[in-house]
């Protein structure tokens, strides 16, 4: 073995997934070390954010983190609704049967608060068994011997062997990728997600959204009010301001050529949310991010040698209709992983960990939540282009007005069923058909006027916080074909605006025109999209460098 600094385990990533595994590391009394890249915890997140305790989860977040929703959560959220959108006509559905189905309880929160919240009990917690936590260390790698995984490497330290590694390095894990267990290549394994945090006072929110303090409200968002691109909206209420934004399937949002930005407005300037809004729109902060969709992605089997990936890193994001669980999953499978280890360890075979993690998360039920047998079963059906023209022929006439009108009610339990939800197709037909027609056949009339003015991306861009450090990302491709889709799906780029990353431009070469793409990093909010888009060499910025969130 090499003589590189060496510690029992190292967790890349101080998220919701390493922060439970370092937890749960150092109370089994393994000396832990974990590597942030961010300035802080949590100035690199976004989340939307509903984090769940599932009572049947062998790890919570209050469990392995006591005081957690008093300290770190903004609200608890117990009303939870779905509003079904058709031009100004709205049926609304309440959802709070599938919110609070195994669910312990639930509460809304702002990233930057809550890691760095949890990165501080982190650092107390592996600092008693010799480790600790260290932020702006951005791993750049995996450390190899004779072709083994033994350690990590990053930009700002050197080398550092371990026993264990868990990868909880978030959705553009280069750990994952590194390892082969995961890929960025097919866009429809993947939702973008686009947030902006809205300025208001508490007792606003309490009058407007008829709640007390220690009250929340979750609303979400679907129909026709995104450009026919597939996906929707939500709105949660913190303590003193609200998270609205969209989450889309990225294929869609591609094929569409639709700009985040302008969808994500779509949703704030709808007249739905004048009861809430009532002219008034001061954003804190815009921001963007991939999704894994675990139905596609969720690693089977998440492990390789010393590695063992957790959260996002593994795809372990769970969305299935209005259903949008991944910081508890990321929690749980931190929570199995260090156990795993420390079972496999007092057997004498720490190598073990990784089939042992795999068998837990199976055992505990958490692959059949993120994969739902049902979903596999009956996809290559419900997400056929035939089926779902005549289910939009069927729904779109007559008789499938009066079928709605009568099934008014089943309609809402339909909407309430995790057992149906685990087998929504991922379709324009569930996504936006459905919920539209639904809208024009029940809905009533919305009167009122919303006339707030949303910043534009310039401003949004403007009002980020950046240590802008090398270019992270590299154009491999250039020319239109290749990485064109990323003009309009990169959240801080739009066609014709040139303070983006990306921008379009028309070369003239010898009497031919081509449209090439080119590309600059400093205003990227490193979401991901252009990883899977484009065609790029994508890597972090190091440590410290790049986009600093105050809300996430
Ligand atoms: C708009 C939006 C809405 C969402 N809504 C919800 C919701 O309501 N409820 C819910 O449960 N989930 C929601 N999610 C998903 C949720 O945010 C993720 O599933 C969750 O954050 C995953 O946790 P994690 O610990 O695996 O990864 P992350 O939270 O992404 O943490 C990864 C950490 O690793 C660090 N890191 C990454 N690479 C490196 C590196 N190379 N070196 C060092 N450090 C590194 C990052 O800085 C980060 O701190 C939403 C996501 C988005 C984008
Ligand atoms: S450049 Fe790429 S990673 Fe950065 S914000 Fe745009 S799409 Fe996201």
């Amino acid at each position: 073995m090499s003589d590189h600094e060496h510690y029992e385990a190292v967790v890349v990533g101080a998220g919701p997934g390493g922060a439970a595994a370092a937890a749960a590391l150092a109370r089994h009394g393994v000396e832990t070390l974990v590597l942030e890249r961010g300035v802080d915890a949590g100035s690199k997140n976004v989340s939307g954010g509903l984090i769940y305790a599932e009572e049947s989860a062998p790890y919570t977040i209050d469990s392995l983190f006591p005081g957690f929703r008093e300290e770190a959560s903004e609200r608890p959220v117990d009303d939870y609704q779905i509003h079904n959108v058709a031009g100004r006509s709205v049926k609304t559905f309440d959802l709070s049967d599938v919110h609070h189905h195994d669910t312990d309880w639930c509460d809304a929160v702002l990233r930057r608060r809550m890691d760095s919240w949890l990165a501080e009990r982190v650092h107390e917690l592996t600092r008693e068994t010799g480790g600790g936590l260290l932020t702006e260390v951005r791993v750049n790698g995996l450390l190899r011997e004779n072709g083994e995984i033994v350690g990590v490497t990053c930009d700002e330290l050197d080398p550092i062997t371990a026993d264990l590694i868990v990868a909880a390095d978030g959705v553009n894990s280069e750990l994952a990728r590194d390892a082969g267990l995961m890929n960025w290549d097919e866009p429809d394994d993947w939702f973008q997600g686009v947030k902006a945090v809205v300025e208001m006072e508490p007792e606003t929110i309490n009058e407007r959204f008829g709640i007390d303090d220690g009250e929340g409200a979750a609303h979400l968002f679907s129909g026709d009010l995104f450009e026919g691109v597939r996906g929707g909206g939500f709105l949660y209420t913190n303590e003193a301001s609200l998270s609205i934004g969209t989450v889309f399937h990225l294929d869609s949002l591609a094929a569409e050529r639709a700009e985040p930005h302008e969808l994500l407005d779509g949703l704030l300037t709808h007249p739905l949310l004048d009861q809430w809004l009532q002219g008034e729109y001061e954003e804190r902060e815009y921001s963007a991010k991939l999704v894994p969709d675990s139905k596609k992605v969720a690693h089977p089997s998440p492990h390789r040698g010393r590695l063992l990936l957790v959260g996002d890193a593994a795809g372990q994001m769970q969305a299935q209709g209005p259903i949008i669980k991944g910081m508890n999953h990321a929690v749980t499978a931190g929570g199995l992983a260090a156990e795993a280890y420390a079972d496999a360890k007092a057997r004498g075979e720490s190598a073990a960990a990784g089939d042992l993690y795999e068998s837990k998360l199976r055992e505990e039920g958490v692959m059949d939540q993120l994969r739902p047998r049902r979903y596999e079963a009956t996809r290559a059906l419900s997400e056929h282009d035939a089926v779902n023209r005549i289910g939009s022929a069927v729904v779109e006439s007559a008789v499938g007005a009066v079928g709605l009108k009568a099934l008014d009610g089943v309609v809402e339990r339909a909407f309430n069923s995790p057992f149906l939800l685990g087998m929504v197709p991922d379709s324009r037909f569930s996504y936006v058909t459905v919920p539209t027609r639904i809208a024009e056949v029940l809905g009533d009339p919305i009167e009122a006027e919303n006339d707030v003015e949303p910043p534009n991306l310039a401003d949004r861009i403007g009002d980020l916080t950046y240590d802008v450090g090398e270019p992270h990302i590299e154009l491999v491709d250039n020319t239109f074909a290749a990485s064109g889709t990323a003009v309009t799906a990169c959240p801080v780029s739009a066609e014709g605006f040139g303070g983006g990353c990306y921008r379009e431009e028309t070369v003239s070469t010898n009497g031919t025109e081509r449209k090439l793409v080119s590309l600059d990093t400093q205003p990227c909010v490193e979401c991901g999209t252009c990883a899977v888009v484009a065609d790029t060499n994508w890597e972090h910025p190091s440590g410290g460098k790049g986009v600093e969130y105050e809300q996430g």
